[in-house]
């Protein structure tokens, strides 16, 4: 096992993982088998990613063989806005565990701040951002505190070990430290180096809350988006600080970007499905970037966020209900 982050809730997390977002369903549970042959321990999936049916496959297989145990594994999985109302939070986390077939999550997080109006799985699912599958953005008026009520739920039930949220901003957090019985243990948060969120991850650090990057490779992502911000920048594995630093320690840009995060103390979760590419991710925590090379990295900061919800939209036909 690898270097690992324990969460406040007592459990260690590991500091390398697995992310399943657009990891396709014809492939997926061939791509988690063989990351887990790979070494990967930690899988961070969603009901949003559509693919955990296909995840729990390929656990089952490597669990069938022998490769690991169940509790070798840290599966995360995450709660989509529209089950955000109170009494639709269990429901929501149940379907992903018997989509896994799993009895628990290692870690169970609120994918985004901000309940939308149920959709009966029944209707669709995922069920992605619009109330109509096509263009509505409905609000519920569930506040935060009751949703985070019954994550701690998850946990009282022994559905979930540790509970966290993603996406989140410092203000938000502030004001859940206020009435949680069971602080959030993690932030997930886009973190590269066209976007640091320095204040973010001290306040993090400072509440004992354990923060996972996510598009550790900035735009790379979010090309196949035609994301006009994204296809303007330069392509952080192309980038001569980058580059430059990797020749320098003998290594990939890829592991430069995923130490200069894990150096930082942050847990990353890349993706990939080429095996090559499998191993040099996990490997990225061999060797140490020297101070001048992780500041140069810092002053590449530009505010830039690419996994903004609204950048899914087409704004000017949006339509909000309160
Ligand atoms: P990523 O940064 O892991 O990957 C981006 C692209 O880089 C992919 O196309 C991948 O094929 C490629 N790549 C991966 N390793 C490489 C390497 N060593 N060399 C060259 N190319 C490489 O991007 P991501 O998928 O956006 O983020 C990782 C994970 O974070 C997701 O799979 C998901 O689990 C999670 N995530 C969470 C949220 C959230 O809202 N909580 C949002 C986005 C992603």
């Amino acid at each position: 096992m690898g270097p690992t982050i324990k969460l406040s809730s007592g459990y260690e997390m590991p500091q390398v993982g697995f992310g399943l977002w657009k990891v396709d369903n014809a492939t997926c549970a061939d791509t988690v088998y063989n990351a887990i042959k790979a070494g990967y321990r930690l899988f961070d999936g969603a009901c949003d990613y559509g693919n955990e049916k296909e995840c729990g496959e390929g656990v089952a297989r490597a669990i069938k063989e022998g490769l690991v145990t169940r509790e070798d594994l840290f599966i995360t999985s995450k709660l989509w806005p529209v089950f955000e109302d109170g009494d639709k939070v269990e429901p929501a986390c149940r379907r992903s565990l018997s989509d896994w077939g799993l009895e628990y999550f290692d870690l169970y997080l609120i994918h985004f701040p901000g309940a939308l109006k149920y959709v009966d799985p029944a209707v669709r699912y995922p069920p992605g951002w619009h109330f109509d599958g096509k263009s509505q953005i409905v609000r519920s008026s569930t506040p935060m505190h009751v949703t985070w009520a019954a994550m701690e739920g998850l946990v009282t039930n022994k559905l979930a070990r540790s509970i966290g949220v993603s996406n989140f901003q410092a203000q938000l957090l502030y004001d859940m430290l206020r009435y949680a019985k069971i602080p959030p243990a993690a932030l997930q948060i886009e973190h590269h180096p066209y976007l640091v969120q320095k204040e973010l991850v001290s306040l993090c650090k400072a509440e004992g809350i354990a923060v996972t990057a996510y598009s550790s490779f900035g735009p790379a992502s979010f090309l196949e988006f035609g994301f006009k911000h994204a296809e303007a920048m330069v392509p952080l594995m192309q980038d001569e600080l980058i580059t430059g630093i990797a020749a320098r320690h003998g290594k990939e840009p890829s592991q430069v970007l995923l130490r200069w995060a894990t150096q930082r103390g942050l847990a990353v979760i890349p993706k990939t499905s080429r095996p090559a590419v499998l191993a040099q991710n996990l490997e990225c925590t061999g060797f140490d970037l020297e101070q001048d090379e992780i500041d140069k990295i810092f002053a590449k900061d530009m505010g830039i966020r690419f996994n903004q919800p609204s950048n899914y939209f087409d704004t000017d036909k949006m339509w909000i209900f309160g």
